[in-house]
C-alpha cells in the first residue's frame, strides 16, 4: 500500500493558513495534526480540537517523556507536534498536515527528509497587519510582535518547496490541491 505524504504548513500568523487547509480537507482526504500549546486559548478556541492547551509544566513533562516530533518557542509560548497518530496515519495511506512555525518545519524536514514544505505568504505586510487588527483576537503589543515574527519568516520561506500566495483563498486552495496532486504522483 502507498504510504501517506506529510505536508507541513508554515506562514506568518494571520496570513490565513488554517482556513486553506481546512477548506481543503472538507473535500479531500487527510488528517490535520493537533499541536499543543501553552499559549491560552482564543474566544471560541476549544481544547483537544483546536489545540491541547497545556501548563508549561505538563509541555516540560510531555518534552521529557519524548512525545513531540518537533516543539518550538514562538512569542514566548511552548508549541508542539504530538507524534501519537502521525505515522500511523502515513502508514495507513493517509496525508498529515502539520500548521507550524518555520523553526518547527525545519525540525520537521531534518527528520523527515521526504516531508513537503509549504509556506503561505501575505500579499503584502501592510495587508497582513491588516488582517491582524480585523481578527480582533490580540492587542496591540501582540499583534507588533507578530509582524516582527512575520518578517523573519518571510525570510526564511526560500527553504520551503512551493510557496502559495494567499491573495484569494479560493485561489490558494486550488493552488494547494495542485500541488499535493503533484507531489502524490
Ligand atoms: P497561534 O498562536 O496563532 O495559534 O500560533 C502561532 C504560531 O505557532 C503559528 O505560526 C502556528 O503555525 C505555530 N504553531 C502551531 N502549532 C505548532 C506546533 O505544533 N509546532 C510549532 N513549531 N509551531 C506551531
Amino acid at each position: 500500500m502507498k504510504k501517506g505524504k506529510l505536508f507541513v504548513i508554515s506562514g506568518p500568523s494571520g496570513v490565513g493558513k488554517d482556513t486553506i487547509i481546512n477548506e481543503y480537507l472538507k473535500n479531500n482526504e487527510g488528517m490535520l495534526s493537533i499541536s499543543a500549546t501553552t499559549r491560552k486559548p482564543r474566544k471560541g478556541e476549544v481544547d483537544k480540537k483546536d489545540y491541547y492547551f497545556l501548563t508549561k509544566k505538563k509541555f516540560e513533562k510531555w518534552i521529557k517523556k519524548d512525545n513531540f516530533l518537533e516543539y518550538a518557542t514562538y512569542n514566548d509560548n511552548y508549541y508542539g507536534t504530538p507524534k501519537s497518530k502521525i505515522f500511523e496515519n502515513l502508514d495507513k495511506g493517509i496525508d498529515v498536515f502539520l500548521i507550524i512555525d518555520v523553526q518547527g518545519a525545519l525540525q520537521i524536514k531534518e527528520k523527515i527528509n521526504e516531508s513537503v514544505l509549504i509556506f503561505i505568504m501575505p500579499p503584502s505586510l501592510e495587508e497582513l497587519e491588516k488582517r491582524l487588527k480585523n481578527r480582533n483576537t490580540d492587542d496591540e503589543n501582540m499583534i507588533k510582535n507578530r509582524l516582527k515574527i512575520a518578517i523573519t519568516e518571510i525570510s526564511m520561506s526560500d527553504m520551503y518547496n512551493y510557496i502559495i500566495t494567499n491573495n484569494k483563498i479560493e485561489t490558494s486552495v486550488d493552488k494547494l490541491k495542485m500541488i499535493i496532486e503533484n507531489e502524490k504522483n
